[in-house]
């Protein structure tokens, strides 16, 4: 029986643990461990009461690599899930190699004091892995995660060769709240208000933050929403590993509200991850900014609407041109009503457990570091069909696709 150390009690930490419950036949033991326990055991006393299954809780600082490598022995995990903070990506990995685990997490890391994401840090790691005999999976998000797996999935199935690539993250729930962030506020607002980056032609290109943006019509009556452009880190593996992409860009709905608080945020220095003194102590504005916003993780209850989250790729096939949109629809009240989370929690936790579910499996297990779409997409893809993520796939016209092309 497989045994799995999930670090992070937040709103996807809370996913994870209770889609893995679900499948006991694939996650035998599980341990729920983060710096407050009181989270775990919370989690935990949820998860026995919707599946019955009981769960282990710790407490542990993941970003030290000695107590954390002391908590996967202790437990005997042989993989550790990672949705704690992109800070903690490299210790984990650490602590999963001096005590002998997989990896896999959902979001590349991020250094504390600067506001930049990349892969190399973790891509540094593959020698290491490979020569101890244990693989890493990074970013079995949906964004990144899912959108890599239905690019490779297009390329499989509908292309001989990929062009272009835009990936659209529309969010239509409603949570009621003035201002608050979908996930870990820190996080997210350091990943809006970072400069955009998108791939044209063998290298990124960088424009202002926010600058580009289009009207997108999403199906089955999701809505039409306002989607700006913005970097995102699947578009650093993706065009490595696809390296036929002429031009990928990611784009992410935001409403007038949201932009017009977060303007006003970073004008009077709010968003600022520098420390400034306050009273006699030294505060970093962002954190204190997390403080005072609504918890993602309560938004769950109060949030309605549907997200939409997918792909437009355009290619060739058996030298014709081609585009197709592979997308997913999710509403936010069913996934509270299912696992007490809202959709962002869920789209990003259930691809998690699905990840570390083909890990476990041995269809994705492979010695070395990995972004998503360097592994076979069909079993994941089938998977998402069945455990809460169904997907669909259709034509479009060259009309349609080229409503990304940026003049
Ligand atoms: P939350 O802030 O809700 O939860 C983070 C959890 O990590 C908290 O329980 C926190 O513990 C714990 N944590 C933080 N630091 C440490 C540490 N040093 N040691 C142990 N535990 C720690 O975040 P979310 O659940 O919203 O997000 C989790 C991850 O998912 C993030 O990395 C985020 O970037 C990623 N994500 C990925 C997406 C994708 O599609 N790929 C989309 C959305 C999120 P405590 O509360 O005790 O401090």
């Amino acid at each position: 029986m497989s045994k799995v150390l999930i670090i992070g009690a937040g709103g996807v930490g809370n996913v994870v643990a209770q889609k893995c419950a679900m499948l006991p036949e694939v996650f035998g033991d599980i341990t729920l461990a983060s710096r407050t326990v009181s989270k775990c055991e919370a989690i935990a006393a949820d998860v026995k009461q919707r599946t019955g299954r009981e769960i282990a809780t710790a407490a542990v600082d993941a970003d030290k690599v000695s107590e954390t490598a002391e908590l996967i022995r202790a437990t005997g995990a042989e993989l550790v899930i990672n949705v704690a903070l992109p800070y903690q990506d490299l210790s984990i990995m650490d602590a999963c190699l001096e005590a002998g685990a997989d990896y896999l997490d959902t979001a590349n890391y991020e250094p504390k004091d600067v506001a930049k994401f990349e892969y190399s840090w973790q891509w540094a790691y593959q020698e290491r892995f490979r020569e101890a005999g244990r693989s890493a999976l990074l970013g079995s998000g949906f964004d990144p995660g899912v959108t890599n797996v239905f690019t490779a999935w297009a390329l499989k199935h509908h292309f001989d060769e990929i062009h272009t690539l835009d990936i659209i993250d529309v969010n239509g729930g409603d949570h009621g709240h003035a201002f608050a962030t979908n996930f870990n506020p820190e996080i997210n607002i350091r990943e809006v208000t970072a400069e955009c980056r998108h791939w044209e032609d063998g290298g990124f290109v960088e424009t202002a933050p926010m600058s580009e943006h289009r009207s997108f019509t999403c199906p089955e009556e999701v809505g039409t929403y306002e989607i700006y452009r913005m970097y995102h880190e699947e578009l650093e593996s993706l065009t490595k590993h696809l390296p036929t992409i002429r031009r990928a860009q990611f784009w992410m709905s935001f409403s007038p509200n949201y932009l017009k608080h977060l303007e006003v945020l970073q004008n009077v220095g709010m968003t600022r991850i520098d420390e400034v003194e306050y009273q006699g102590q030294k505060i970093i504005p962002l954190q204190f900014l997390k403080a005072v916003l609504p918890n993602p993780g309560d938004l769950g209850e109060r949030t309605k609407g549907r997200t939409c989250i997918g792909n437009v790729i355009t290619g060739v096939k058996d030298g014709k041109p081609k585009a197709v949109y592979v997308y997913n629809i999710c509403d936010h009240e069913k996934c509270f009503e299912e696992v007490g989370s809202q959709a962002i929690s869920y789209t990003t936790g259930v691809p998690a457990m699905i990840g570390a579910k083909q890990m476990l499996e041995g269809a994705w297990r492979k010695d070395g570091v990995w972004n998503m779409e360097q592994h076979d997409p069909d079993p994941f893809m089938a998977d998402l069909n069945e455990h809460g993520l169904p997907w669909s796939c259709i034509e479009l016209t060259p009309e349609q696709a080229a409503a990304f092309q940026v003049a």
